[in-house]
């Protein structure tokens, strides 16, 4: 069976003073041993100092460059975050592919980039409101994963899913336990269509809405392996019981 993944993503909140939380996160995950992974996934500007604070737990980036170096004014590659102390990154954010115009390929390749450069990867995928409302989310987002999955070999170990309608980020909203599942499945299935068996072993989380009050219903749907929070992974009071709910 696929232990759970609880990875916490700050998106653009979180200054140095924020680093008491990765602290008390790290903690309580130490404790919980290998029951459950846990990882946050902080603003590039945190990743050094929370990664010295926390030896040993996983600290994570949420966007990465495709290139490996060059004239990118502003960018940031996996390299310089894995020498900043990451070992993951998020690529495919529906945040990214929305505001910075970030389509399938361009996730793909950011995929293959951060791997390259040793972080594990966690791609998202997910359906807007419209998409869901005409009937076509399994396709879309089935499409996406085989669009942006990276052309390269994954493992259990170095490669995550995650399923996050965008309708669901940061409304409160959530879908039914049967659409999640229904996604989830078509998803697995890809999977294995894509990388044969290593398929059956590769996490897809959940993300869009995860509390501490629907979480262990939501990690009781078969084919969730774990979640990628967004605002509840803010406070560590907030998401410790995410991550106690997966364990
Ligand atoms: P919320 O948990 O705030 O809905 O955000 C989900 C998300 O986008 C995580 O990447």
């Amino acid at each position: 069976t696929r232990r759970k993944l609880v990875a916490g993503n700050w998106k653009m909140h979180g200054t140095s003073a924020d680093l008491t939380e990765v602290r008390a996160v790290a903690e309580a995950a130490a404790q919980l041993g290998e029951r459950v992974d846990v990882a946050l996934c902080l603003p590039a500007t945190l990743i050094h100092r929370a990664a010295e604070a926390v030896p040993g737990f996983a600290i994570g980036a949420q966007d990465i460059h495709m290139a490996d170096r060059g004239a990118h004014t502003g960018d940031v590659c996996a390299a310089m975050l894995h020498d900043a102390g990451a070992t993951l990154t998020i690529v495919g954010h529906s945040e990214r592919r929305d505001a910075h115009r970030e389509d399938d390929a361009a996730v793909r390749a950011k995929a293959e980039a951060g791997l390259r450069s040793g972080l594990k990867v966690i791609l998202c995928v997910g359906e807007s409101d419209a998409e869901r409302e005409s009937g076509r989310a399994v396709d879309v987002v089935t499409g996406q994963l085989r669009a942006s999955l990276p052309q390269v070999h994954v493992t259990t170990a170095t490669f995550a899913v995650a399923y996050e309608p965008i309708w669901a980020i940061g409304t409160g909203k959530v879908p039914s336990t049967a659409d999640i599942a229904e996604m989830h499945g078509a998803l697995r299935r890809t999977l294995v269509e894509s990388l044969g068996g290593e398929g059956n072993g590769v996490r897809i989380l959940y993300g869009g809405s995860v509390k501490g009050s629907n979480a262990a219903e939501i990690f009781a749907v078969p084919d969730v392996d774990g979640a990628l929070v967004g605002g509840a992974s803010l406070k560590a009071m907030d998401f410790l019981p995410i991550v106690e709910a997966a364990a």
